[in-house]
C-alpha cells in the first residue's frame, strides 16, 4: 500500500477499546465518558479487519487503547492474530499498555507470538505515579513488569516528559532501566482531547532540553536504529541500553511516517495529528466478502495526509486534534 507521497503504509496500530483502569492526566480527564459498549467492534470484527490490513501489506500489528488488556476476552483475538506470524505474512504483534495487566498476560502473550512490548511508566516514585495515574499503583505495574521480563519479553518503558513532574528523574531512570535491560523512550505531551488549558502548558517540556540535562551524566551515542516508528535512538554509553525520543513538536518526522491507525469502533485515522477519517465499518458489515473493505481501505490511503500541524502555543488553543489519545491509543 502506497500513499500519494511514495510512502509504504507497513505498520497498523490498533486501539481495542476507549476504556482504561487509569487516569493518566495528560491523556484521560478523571470523569471521562465513554463509548457505549455497543459501539464497539467485536472481536472478530477486529481480528477480520486487522487481516484484512494483513492481506493488503501490513507487516506490523500494535494493539493499543485505552489499555488493550483490560479488554474482555482479548488473548482470543491476540492469539488469533498471532496465526499471522507463524505464516510469515506478520513481521511484528505487539502491544502498547500501562503494564496493570502484565502479571496475568505475560506468559500468554509470549505463547501467542508476542516477542516485545512497550510499558508507559512516567515516573518510579509510587506516590507521583498515583498522581499521574490518578487509578495506578506503582508495585503492580512493578509485578507486571517482572512478569514480562520473566516470560522473555523485550521491554522498551515509554515515558512521558512531564514538566516539573518528572523532569527530575530522567538519569535515575536510565540507570534504572539499564540494570533492568529494558529501553527507555522519552515522549513529548501531545495536544490530544480536552484536559484543561492550563494543563497542557504546563506539562510541556521540550525534549532537547531533556536531553541536554542527560548529557550532563550520560553519553549519548547515536544510532541509526529505528523500530519504523517515530523515535530518534541513542545508545547509553555507560548501560548499552537505547534511549529515544519521540518530539513530534520540535522535529517533524512526518515524512518517514508508514503507518495508519484504527479505532475501537472501526474508524481509520490517517494521522495522528489530523482529523481526517475512514468509517470502515459499514464496509466490513456491509458484507461477508472483503472486496468492499478493502477498496474503503486503498481509499483511505489514497487520503493519507503529508504532515500533521501540532502546536502548543500560549495564543492558540491548544487541543490541536479534539479527540483523546485513548481514542486512536498513541
Ligand atoms: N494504556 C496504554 C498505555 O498507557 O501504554 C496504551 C494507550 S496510551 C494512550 C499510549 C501512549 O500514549 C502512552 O505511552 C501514553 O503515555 C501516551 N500518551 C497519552 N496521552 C498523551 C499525550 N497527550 N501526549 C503524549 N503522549 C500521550
Ligand atoms: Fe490509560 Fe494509557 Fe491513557 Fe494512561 S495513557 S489513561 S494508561 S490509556
Amino acid at each position: 500500500m502506497l500513499d500519494p507521497f511514495g510512502r509504504s503504509v507497513s505498520y497498523l496500530r490498533v486501539s481495542v477499546t476507549d476504556r482504561c483502569d487509569f487516569r493518566c492526566v495528560y491523556c484521560m480527564a478523571e470523569d471521562m465518558t465513554f463509548l457505549p459498549k455497543a459501539d464497539l467492534l467485536s472481536l472478530e470484527e477486529l481480528d477480520r479487519l486487522c487481516s484484512a490490513f494483513v492481506g493488503m501489506g501490513v507487516r506490523k500489528l500494535r494493539l493499543t487503547g485505552g489499555e488493550p488488556l483490560v479488554r474482555r476476552g482479548i488473548m482470543t483475538l491476540i492469539d488469533s492474530l498471532g496465526r499471522h506470524l507463524k505464516t510469515g505474512a506478520l513481521d511484528e504483534l505487539t502491544l502498547t499498555t500501562n503494564g496493570s495487566q502484565l502479571e496475568k498476560y505475560a506468559v500468554d502473550l509470549v505463547r501467542a507470538g508476542v516477542r516485545r512490548i512497550n510499558v508507559s511508566l512516567d515516573t518510579l516514585d509510587s506516590a507521583k505515579f498515583a498522581e499521574i495515574t490518578r487509578w495506578g499503583r506503582l508495585d503492580q505495574v512493578m509485578a507486571g513488569l517482572q512478569a514480562a521480563k520473566a516470560a522473555g519479553l523485550a521491554v522498551k518503558i515509554n515515558a512521558v516528559a512531564l514538566r516539573g513532574v518528572n523532569d527530575d528523574e530522567y538519569d535515575a531512570m536510565i540507570a534504572w532501566c539499564g540494570r533492568e535491560g529494558f529501553d527507555l523512550v522519552l515522549i513529548e505531551v501531545m495536544p490530544m482531547g480536552e484536559i484543561g488549558d492550563a494543563a497542557r502548558l504546563d506539562q510541556y517540556l521540550p525534549l532537547s532540553m531533556a536531553r541536554a540535562s542527560i548529557q550532563r551524566t550520560w553519553t549519548l551515542d547515536e544510532t541509526d536504529y529505528r523500530t519504523g516508528g517515530p523515535a530518534r535512538y541513542y545508545t547509553v554509553r555507560e548501560t548499552g541500553r537505547r534511549l529515544g525520543f519521540i518530539t513530534p513538536l520540535t522535529h517533524n518526522f512526518c515524512e518517514s511516517c508508514n503507518r495508519v491507525r484504527l479505532t475501537c469502533t472501526g474508524t481509520l485515522y490517517m494521522c495522528l495529528g489530523q482529523n481526517d477519517a475512514a468509517d470502515l465499518r459499514a464496509p466490513l458489515r456491509a458484507s461477508e466478502s472483503n472486496a468492499p473493505l478493502e477498496e474503503a481501505i486503498r481509499e483511505a490511503i489514497a487520503r493519507k495526509p503529508k504532515g500533521h500541524d501540532f502546536i502548543i502555543d500560549r495564543r492558540k488553543a491548544p487541543a490541536a486534534v479534539p479527540r483523546h489519545m485513548s481514542v486512536t491509543g498513541g
